[in-house]
């Protein structure tokens, strides 16, 4: 029996609300399906709502708290969607389009608009990609250094302390490069702040271009200095690739003095340390970071404009 309170309560829900009983048969409809159906009766909307009353049923029990009615709605109903996104058991009624009733034989399904559910989940959906966009964002910006554009001293922070910890487990070598432009102090002197900057840039994209195999990172990690990763790569091959880089500055000079002058530009040369971690050896991320700065003072001392790795013992 429906009360004159429960249908008083099914007129001030602002959606169209059919309610039925615990065998899926209705009961009863509140004031905005009656309008929505020309005023038609409640037995009518039998007609108009197809439900299965099993498979109903079954949905109810098994989620009590969240039913989902999957029911085809026909005729004037077609273009509404039985939501039931909570079901409530106490007197949340706001946001409720199933509620149960105690003891269960009264159940009430409100109907929300097809495009209205689409337009939330559309706009739900943009939300989302906005905030992974901007997320995504943050994060990279984070990361890269604003001048050059490559990865900055923390992304190189993370890559170094990952590449220990693959390496360690993989039982594979890395090597590790400190690079420093010689004598960038007296570009600045000579050419102004401004080429400075567009020297860093251009020697930042000559090592990016210089990496050529797969997993190779460079960072900027200093006014003047940058680092590089090279996993799965022991002291003979850091070797290689610092004189490539090494090698890389000098062509772009050469090539510079031979064309004439390009304004981003200026002959510039590059000191390299290099360090390895070879597997069977203790490993830690500040001791490597030593090593390869012993290593680059060592280039410096012997001269600038080389690649030098610190002897040991085998
Ligand atoms: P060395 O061969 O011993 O490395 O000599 P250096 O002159 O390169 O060394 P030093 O460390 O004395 O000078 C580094 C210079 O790099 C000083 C600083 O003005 C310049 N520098 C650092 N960051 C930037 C930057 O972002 N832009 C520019 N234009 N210059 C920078
Ligand atoms: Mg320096
Ligand atoms: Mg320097």
């Amino acid at each position: 029996m429906v009360t004159q309170e429960c249908l008083a309560i099914l007129n001030a829900i602002s959606l169209p609300v059919v309610l039925m009983d615990g065998q899926g048969s209705i009961k009863a409809i509140n004031a905005h399906t009656r309008r929505l159906l020309n005023d038609e009766e409640p037995s009518r909307i039998d007609a108009l709502v197809s439900i299965r009353t099993e498979s109903f049923l079954r949905m109810v029990r098994r989620n009590r708290y969240c039913a989902h009615l999957a029911t085809r709605l026909i005729g004037p109903l077609a273009e509404y969607y039985p939501a039931s996104s909570r079901v409530c058991l106490d007197d949340e009624w706001q946001d409720c389009y199933l509620i149960e009733f105690f003891p269960r034989d009264l159940v009430v399904g409100g109907m929300s608009r097809l495009s209205e559910i689409r337009r939330r989940e559309a706009s739900l959906q943009r939300s989302y990609v906005r905030a992974r966009e901007s997320e995504r964002a943050a994060l990279s910006q984070a990361n890269q250094d604003p001048l050059t554009g490559i990865a900055n001293r923390r992304a190189f922070d993370c890559w170094l302390e990952q590449l220990c910890r693959e390496s360690r487990h993989n039982a594979f070598p890395f090597s590790l490069l400190l690079v420093d432009l010689d004598y960038f102090k007296r570009i600045n002197d000579d050419y102004g702040h401004d080429t400075g900057d567009k020297v860093l840039c251009a020697v930042a994209s000559l090592l990016s271009a210089s990496l050529v195999r797969k997993g190779d990172q460079v960072a900027r990690i200093g006014g003047e200095e940058f680092a590089v990763l090279l996993p799965n790569t022991d002291r003979r091959g850091a070797e290689d690739v610092a004189w490539r880089l090494v090698m890389a500055l000098r062509s772009a000079n050469k090539k510079t003095a031979d064309e004439g002058c390009d304004e981003r530009w200026v002959p510039v040369t590059l000191s390299i340390g290099a360090a390895s971690w070879l597997p069977g050896l203790p490993l830690s991320p500040a001791a490597l970071m030593r090593e390869a700065d012993q290593a680059l003072y060592l280039a410096k001392a012997q001269g600038r404009d080389q690649a030098a790795l610190l002897k040991t013992d085998n």
